[in-house]
């Protein structure tokens, strides 16, 4: 079977069946903007331009000065809470990362790192470690970073329509909670780009998948729009009970925020992985109001949601932001 990451993760991908893939044109492992640069490149405050200004717009890129001396202690990891007084990064943002005393997949040590989900105020975005500050291999706090450390295939839904992303495994051990599945990849766009697009295609017409994400942040939102281009992000389909939530993570502080992808709760082998699209930060405020709203609502203009669970709300959600 193809790797529909072209090599470009960790580990291979297989996808079982390439001819239903839609508008998908090109993987990527981390997100661009519709010109195609990555949105590594973006620069914070360089322009005055933008209405108002963040705060403290110093020009210097924030990092840590951490660096592992892999001389005396190889396998030491550094940027941890543990040695977060020393760490720029950590004491200053925190490090909701931890290792687990069990599985995480079977690969080097590090990547087995969990989020804990329970540590993490609700809605509080993760920063974690910019790539260049000088910490790398052994840095405690980059797990986003490291690409699809799980090991995922793509194959038709549960739902009966379109693909899915599934849970797979070599050592048949279930993923827990805090997993880091993957980024949510794709192109970046304004509100006046999304819209654009928006007008120009049905949202709906590939089935459940294909999600622009929305990430609301002050003074400006961010659309993700991965049905062209993205990561196997795209292919999650929505649960209105699901095993996943996405998290804003930023790679430093002065990064454009990313949206990643972590198991919400244990997923056996063979599972579907899934997000809610209304609440896809598993804010419990928003779930109480989506199961309010579920009562009053007729679903009229709506997709039905074939999500199959038994806390489904019935129709598919119009759109959310995080
Ligand atoms: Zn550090
Ligand atoms: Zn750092
Ligand atoms: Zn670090």
């Amino acid at each position: 079977m193809e790797d529909i990451s072209k090599g470009l993760e960790p580990f291979r991908i297989p996808i079982e069946d390439t001819h239903h893939l839609g508008s998908f044109l090109l993987y990527i492992t981390d997100s661009i903007f519709p010109d195609g640069t990555p949105v590594t490149t973006y620069e914070p405050e360089s322009s005055s331009a933008d209405g108002e200004s963040d705060e403290d717009s110093t020009n210097e890129t924030y990092t840590c000065s951490c660096v592992a001396n892999h001389d005396d202690h190889p396998s030491v990891n550094i940027c941890t809470v543990e040695n977060g007084a020393t760490c720029d990064c950590v004491s200053d943002f925190g490090n909701f990362y931890y290792m687990p005393s069990g599985n995480c997949d079977d690969h080097k040590d590090i990547d087995r790192q969990l989020l804990n989900l329970e540590a993490l105020p609700e809605r509080l975005p993760l920063v974690e470690c910019s790539p260049i500050c000088p910490c790398s291999g052994n840095c405690a706090n980059r797990l986003t970073q490291r690409g699809v450390l799980i090991s995922t295939t793509i194959r038709p839904s549960s739902s009966g329509v379109g693909l899915g992303l599934f849970y797979i495994s070599t050592t048949h051990d279930d993923l827990p909670q805090g997993c880091f599945v993957s980024l949510y990849a794709g192109e970046y766009l304004t509100t006046d780009q999304a819209r654009q697009r928006w007008s120009n295609q049905r949202v709906h017409e590939e089935g459940q998948g294909n999600h622009i994400l929305s990430l609301k942040l002050p003074g400006k939102t961010w659309h993700i729009d991965p049905r062209f281009k993205g990561n196997i992000g795209r292919f999650l389909n929505h649960s209105c009970d699901p095993n996943c939530v996405i998290q804003i993570v930023r790679w430093g502080i002065d990064s454009l925020p990313r949206a990643a992808i972590f198991t919400k709760r244990g997923v056996r082998v063979g599972e579907e992985l899934t997000f809610d699209y209304a609440n896809a930060s598993g804010s419990v405020d928003l779930a109480a109001q989506l199961d309010r709203q579920n009562v009053i609502e007729d679903g009229a203009g709506r997709t039905k949601c074939l999500c199959g669970s038994q806390k489904c709300r019935g129709w598919m959600p119009f759109d959310e932001t995080l």
